[in-house]
């Protein structure tokens, strides 16, 4: 698994950081990303749920 965020797309709503913390935090712009060395998803199915609840479908999951 892969996870990135465009962070041209997102909209700081936060969801992903909520959802899945371990895997994902906001900027001092509020905007999202993903924690280093973390993306690969940390083992957490949270990251994909992560996804799924972005309102703007920011974050993309790759499978690898
Ligand atoms: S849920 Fe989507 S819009 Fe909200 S912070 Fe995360 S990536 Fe950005």
């Amino acid at each position: 698994m892969r996870i990135s965020v465009d962070q041209d797309v997102c909209i700081g709503a936060g969801q992903c950081a909520l959802t899945a913390p371990q895997v994902f935090t906001q900027d001092d712009d509020g905007l999202s990303e993903v924690l280093p060395g973390r993306e690969d998803g940390h083992g957490s199915p949270l990251a994909r749920e992560a996804a799924r609840a972005c309102p703007v479908s920011a974050i993309t999951v790759a499978e690898s």
